[in-house]
C-alpha cells in the first residue's frame, strides 16, 4: 500500500487527514514543519506528497520543487485567500490542489486519483453497482448512472462514493456529515438532506431507490455492488 507524507504544520488538519488516510489503508508520515518534511521525503520514500504551502520554517516552494525533482507527485493544500500568482506558478509543479477549509473524502479522492494517474498499472477500478447501471470510477472522479455521467458537487460526490463505500450499510446524517464535509461543518446535519434530493434528482427517476431513506436512522445505498 502507498505511503503518504503529510506536510503541514495545523495540527488538527494533520491528525485528520492522517486519520481519513489510514482509514483508506495509506501507510501515513507527518511533519510539521518544512525542515521534517524534506527529511521525510528523503528518508520515508513517499508515493505521494500533501503539502501545506504556507510552512513556519521555509517555503512551501522549496518542498515542492524537491519532490519534484526526485518524483513524488504533490497535491498542495492551500489557503483560500492565498490566490496570488506564487500559487498560480506552482500550479506547474502539483500534480493537484486542494483549498482550505476541505473535506478530509475530499482529500482522500485526490489522492487516490493521483496515485491512480501515477501508476497506470491500477488506475482502471471502477465499480459497478446494479448490474452495471451506477458506475463510480474514484481514480477519475467519474460517476455514471444509466451510462449517463453525473455532474456533481464535491457534496454530492462525497455522499454518493460513502454510500456506495459499503452498500446497503445505513449512514446517519451525521455520520455522512462528518464523512463528506468534515470537521468544519460540524452541525450541518439537517442540509445533507437537501444534498440528497439533490443529488437523487440528477440520478433521476430511480433517484430514491439509489440512494434509499432508512426513516428515523439515515441513508443508504439501494444497489449490490457488481462482483
Ligand atoms: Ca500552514
Amino acid at each position: 500500500m502507498a505511503t503518504v507524507l503529510v506536510v503541514e504544520d495545523e495540527r488538527d488538519i494533520r491528525d485528520i487527514v492522517r486519520r481519513y488516510l489510514e482509514r483508506e489503508g495509506y501507510s501515513v508520515l507527518t511533519a510539521a514543519t518544512g525542515a521534517e518534511g524534506l527529511r521525510l521525503l528523503s528518508d520515508g520514500a513517499p508515493d505521494l506528497l500533501l503539502l501545506d504551502l504556507g510552512l513556519p520554517d521555509i517555503d512551501g516552494l522549496d518542498v515542492l520543487q524537491e519532490a519534484t525533482r526526485i518524483g513524488v507527485p504533490v497535491i498542495a493544500l492551500t489557503a483560500r485567500s492565498s490566490v496570488d500568482d506564487r500559487i498560480r506558478g506552482l500550479e506547474r509543479g502539483a500534480d493537484d490542489y486542494v483549498t482550505k477549509p476541505f473535506s478530509p473524502q475530499e482529500v482522500v479522492l485526490r489522492v487516490a486519483a493521483v496515485l491512480g494517474r501515477a501508476s497506470r498499472t491500477s488506475s482502471d477500478q471502477a465499480a459497478t453497482f446494479g448490474h452495471g447501471r451506477l458506475v463510480i470510477d474514484t481514480a477519475r472522479h467519474r460517476a455514471e448512472f444509466d451510462s449517463v455521467e453525473l455532474d456533481l458537487t464535491p457534496t454530492e460526490w462525497g455522499l454518493l462514493t460513502t454510500v456506495a463505500g459499503t452498500p446497503g450499510r445505513v449512514f446517519s446524517r451525521s455520520e455522512l456529515v462528518n464523512r463528506v464535509r468534515g470537521y468544519e461543518f460540524a452541525g450541518y446535519e439537517r442540509t445533507v438532506d437537501s444534498h440528497v434530493k439533490n443529488l437523487r434528482h440528477k440520478l433521476g427517476l430511480d433517484g430514491a431507490e439509489v440512494v434509499e431513506t432508512v426513516l428515523g436512522v439515515g441513508y443508504r445505498l439501494g444497489l449490490s455492488r457488481d462482483q
